[in-house]
């Protein structure tokens, strides 16, 4: 296939030489602006859907750059490794999905009989993870504003959720050297099925971000998620959270009308494990934890907390230490524990789907076995991997107006 004539947008300037021909016509050079000459048709090979296709296209230099372009290349949407929109698309998608090797010699050749190399798949799979991140930082949202149908609670109020967890990704130095992990942020904003809620037939719905965020930065991007899908329009506002370091500040600053719960299971883990060192005795830890379990749920951290002041924690040392942290846990965090309110509520109180997420998002691509990875290749994949598990519009949007 050979392509004829010049795009339109780039029409060559005319010059009294190019009568003869091309030799002469010049086109804009995008980085300087300045004229760039043309050299000659060259031929170039690009993969397309259908395999590999030879076109011959306008080929300039700019002597002030010292670079050669070709702007045919920008008209038709490929990327620098000579591939198709299409082709980039389903490169990204299958390294998004799974490892790029497999992703090269496995999906891509099964599905479309295309061979792409790994590296190719790598390169253009985290090129587009690191616009996805640029475009997010340039506060660009991808899709229409869409209000999404919030479930309703035991008293049939609208009820919106945002939750915040981490991942540690594990990494690789300079010349293959260990580093340590970094921790990767997971976001979500989302709307849960509900028990009271006979209406909500709705799969499921959710937003997520995730990425080497600095957390100021981070609750931005959360906040126009939250924005776009209609939080402010619910009755409700919920944040669940671990308690981990910082992340009740987080939600606090970005989610103020919030109710802010830290995730049962975690407090319950605290009393797990001090009734471990209280007890040797297998009976008599399973007892206490029977009373107190219950107690958490249906009385709160306040009513659990009165009960752990009045514990001897004996004379080992490990045993007072955990006692000791146990009991400032729970002093630190009771405002978040009021579980009796929640339940009766019907909101949930388990950080459960970010829980997952940080599976889903993070764990399951970028802890695969002997995988270890680069800041910006993790940081990449995160963003792509956040955007294609949230709603599919997203990921369609993203790929019909960036796909270079
Ligand atoms: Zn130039």
């Amino acid at each position: 296939m050979c392509i004829a004539s010049e795009p339109r947008r780039y029409k060559p300037r005319s010059t009294p030489r190019q009568k003869k021909g091309y030799q002469g016509a010049s086109c804009v050079c995008q980085k300087c602006q300045n004229d760039a000459r043309f050299v000659e048709r060259r031929g170039r090979t690009i993969t397309c859907l259908l395999g590999g296709i030879r076109v011959r296209r306008p080929y300039y230099h700019c002597a002030v750059c010292s670079e050669g372009l070709s702007p045919w290349d920008q008209e038709l949407g490929l990327s620098k490794r000579c591939l198709s929109p299409a082709v980039a698309e389903l490169s990204s998608l299958a390294g998004t999905v799974s490892s790029f090797a497999v992703s090269a010699k496995r999906m891509l050749l099964k599905m479309t009989g295309l061979r792409v190399s790994e590296s190719s798949v790598e390169r253009v799979t985290e090129d587009a993870g690191a616009r996805v991140g640029k475009l997010l930082e340039d506060r660009i949202k991808f899709g229409a504003d869409r209000e999404w149908k919030w479930q309703r609670d035991a008293l049939g109020r609208t009820c919106a959720y945002a939750s915040l967890d981490a991942k540690c990704v594990r990494r690789q130095g300079p010349k293959a050297s260990r580093v340590e992990g970094r921790m990767a942020y997971v976001a979500s904003i989302y709307n849960p099925d509900s028990e009271y809620d006979e209406t909500q037939k709705k799969p499921h719905q959710s937003r997520y971000l995730s990425g080497f965020y600095e957390l100021n930065e981070l609750g931005l991007q959360l906040r126009r998620q939250a924005g776009q899908v209609g939080w402010d329009k619910a009755e409700v506002q919920i944040a669940l959270s671990d308690g981990g370091n910082g992340m009740e500040q987080f939600l606090r600053r970005n989610f103020p009308l919030a109710t802010i719960i830290i995730d049962f299971w975690h407090v319950k883990e605290y009393l797990v494990e001090l009734a471990k060192a209280l007890f040797a005795d297998e009976h008599e830890r399973q007892s206490w934890m029977d009373r107190h379990a219950p107690m958490l749920k249906h009385e709160g951290g306040p009513a659990v907390l009165a009960q752990l002041k009045e514990i001897d924690p004996g004379p080992i040392a490990a045993t007072r230490e955990l006692y000791r942290v146990t009991v400032q846990y729970f002093e630190n965090h009771q405002h978040k524990m009021d579980y009796p309110s929640y339940v009766k509520n019907g909101w949930q109180i388990g950080s459960g789907p970010i829980e997952s997420a940080c599976r889903t998002v993070v764990g399951d691509r970028l802890n695969g076995s002997g995988m270890r990875w680069g800041n910006d290749g993790a940081d990449a994949l995160c963003h792509l991997r956040a955007l294609f598990l949230s709603e599919p519009d997203q990921w369609d949007a993203f790929w019909e107006k960036h796909r270079n």
